[in-house]
């Protein structure tokens, strides 16, 4: 069976300035060791100041979206190859509040995701259900149809059974809310995407992807989730502005 690295991974979202994301840096820092594998995600005017403070550590960074198109009349939206120039080797695609706030489709998300594996970089697509969803029983249909345009565009990255792509499980009712969903809920949607990449991709494909969980997570709560079987690490918002908190979410990693 294929063992898969913890990755905890700080999505900032429109938060931070130049002093503050160097004290969270410092104060996280000293918490990274090899064995789990950390990533940052800063807003777009950011990513050079990471370059420099990240430089020769085990720290990837990345931005919270990117453009699904390579260059052109596109105001407002940022490439892949921008991003490379900024030494970026990770982008979030498909947040929740990217496909709220902007109408992302799952096909956008999708695009979006290939542009970056084209790109060399690695896509965390973001899936997650809403609570009215949860609440008629639509878990699984909504998350497949998040899904299954990323598993179409991007099947073709799939080499030797693995592509770089990493899965985020947010559950929309657990984002910036306090509420997390409970280790059993969680690993019972992880186990079901996990099911569905086998289904479509094959057992190997199944096993190495990387599934985060994402909504609420904390210090507290973090190790019993990441204690799941299919529960491969975190995408964190609010505990990653944090120093202390976002240590101690990695330090959990660890088991
Ligand atoms: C997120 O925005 O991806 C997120 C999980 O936020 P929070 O941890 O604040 O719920």
């Amino acid at each position: 069976m294929t063992t898969r690295k913890k990755l905890v991974a700080g999505n900032w979202k429109m938060n931070g300035g130049l002093a503050a994301n160097a004290e969270l840096v410092r104060g996280f820092l000293p918490a990274v060791t090899a064995d789990v594998e950390v990533s940052v995600f800063a807003p777009f005017p950011y990513l050079a100041q990471l370059q420099g403070l990240l430089e020769g550590t085990a720290v990837a960074f990345g931005s919270q979206d990117v453009s699904a198109k390579a260059s052109g009349a596109y105001t407002g939206e940022v490439s892949v190859s921008m991003l490379k120039e900024f030494g970026v080797r990770q982008v979030i695609v498909g947040h929740s509040e990217r496909r709220s706030y902007h109408a992302e489709s799952s096909e956008t998300v999708a695009l979006k995701a290939v542009a970056a594996l084209e790109a060399g970089l690695v896509p965390l697509v973001c899936v997650g259900e809403t609570l009215a969803e949860r609440e008629a029983g639509q878990v699984e249909s909504v998350i497949a149809s998040q899904l299954d345009p990323v598993i179409a565009q991007c099947a073709r990255f799939v080499q030797n059974g693995q592509w770089p792509l990493v899965i985020a499980y947010e559950p929309v009712w657990a984002i910036g809310t306090g509420v997390t969903a409970s280790p059993e809920q969680a690993q019972e949607v992880h186990a079901m995407i996990r099911a569905r990449l086998q289904a479509m991709l094959g057992e190997s494909l199944a096993q190495s992807t990387r599934i985060l969980y994402g909504g609420s997570v904390k210090p507290g709560n973090a190790q019993e989730l990441f204690s799941k079987q299919d529960i491969d690490g975190g995408l964190i918002g609010g505990a990653a502005l944090s120093s202390d908190d976002f240590s101690g979410i990695i330090r959990a990693a660890k088991g």
